[in-house]
């Protein structure tokens, strides 16, 4: 509650004040959970859209606060990229998805997010190889996740990166495309291997004209191309049907599974369950 008689300025001093203690407490609180295990994995399924068999996971972030309880990733990940403790956080998420993927189906491919804050270190792609490396995976059953905004800033430097990452054997996939303002530019900067058609758009496209005509011209594009597409936030049936029509290679979204922690039965089968 706040006193009668301050002025404008103060509210606003005041207010600042306490996001600024609050990202303090995040930061500290963050330092301390990748040194006491607080991070984990939740692993959301991929299906292949022609025969609707699992292709694999995408790796997605938690933080089991001891105090807090279950925080979603838009909750601190912004303040990790600030701090630069995304570049540890991305590193300890990479193997840990690498080490789980070890465990599915030779075919299976685990899907991982990289910030665009990663990109700034010089050794990421040595970072990417460490990992392949300590869990023994193959590289063709790592897709590396980037949204457009890794080809804005430091573009030649991060083309060359990605080439480079590209040439280790790993996938390159461009997330939640359609969102940016020259996405399609961004297809002839580099060769991407998928891309995901952001789950706006398919929200949307059953009722949407201009949704559909957004997804249309993604996916035939895309083919053209040969890149593969992955349509992502499919929640209902119906969508099911007209995307396979449109003929985009892969489907995600609550419909098949939130994301959740992996558990590997005995028979090697892989079921999900919700903490
Ligand atoms: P994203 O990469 O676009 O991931 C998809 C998000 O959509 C996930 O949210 C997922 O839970 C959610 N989602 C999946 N299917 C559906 C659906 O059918 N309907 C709806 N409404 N949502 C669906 P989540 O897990 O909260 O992650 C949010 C974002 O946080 C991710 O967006 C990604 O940008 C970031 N993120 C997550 N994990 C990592 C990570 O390990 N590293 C980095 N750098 N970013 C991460
Ligand atoms: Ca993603
Ligand atoms: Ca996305
Ligand atoms: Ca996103």
């Amino acid at each position: 509650a706040k006193r009668n008689g301050r002025n404008q300025y103060e509210f606003f001093r005041c207010d600042m004040e306490e996001v600024a203690r609050h990202r303090l407490d995040v930061e500290t609180d963050l330092r301390q959970a990748l040194t006491s295990h607080e991070l984990l994995l939740y692993y959301q399924p991929i299906k292949n859209s022609a025969n609707m068999a699992l292709s694999g996971y995408e790796a997605l972030l938690r933080w089991n606060h001891p105090t807090k309880g279950l925080i979603p990733p838009l909750q601190f990940i912004p303040i990790a990229e600030e701090t630069g403790l995304i570049h540890e956080i991305g590193m300890w998420v990479l193997v840990e998805a690498c080490r789980e993927a070890m465990r599915w189906p030779p075919e299976q491919v685990v899907s991982v997010n990289l910030s665009p804050i990663q990109f700034g270190r010089r050794n990421l792609v040595d970072r990417v190889k460490g990992a392949l490396a300590t869990s023994g995976l193959a590289p063709q059953r790592l897709e590396l996740e980037i949204t457009e905004s890794v080809l804005l800033d430091e573009t030649q430097r991060n083309l060359e990166t990605l080439r480079q990452l590209k040439q280790l054997g790993v996938r390159i996939v461009l997330d939640d495309f359609g969102t940016g303002y020259s996405s399609l530019r961004y297809l002839r900067t580099f060769p991407f291997d998928k891309i995901k058609i952001d789950k706006s758009f398919i929200n949307e496209v059953c009722e949407s004209r201009e949704a559909l005509a957004i997804v249309r011209a993604i996916t035939s594009m895309s083919r053209s191309l040969d890149i593969e597409t992955t349509a992502e936030g499919v929640e209902r049936a119906e969508q099911v049907d007209l995307l396979q029509r449109e003929g985009c290679s892969h489907l995600q979204g609550y419909l098949f599974g939130r994301p959740g922690r992996l558990d590997i039965l005995d028979e090697g089968r892989v079921t999900l369950s919700a903490l």
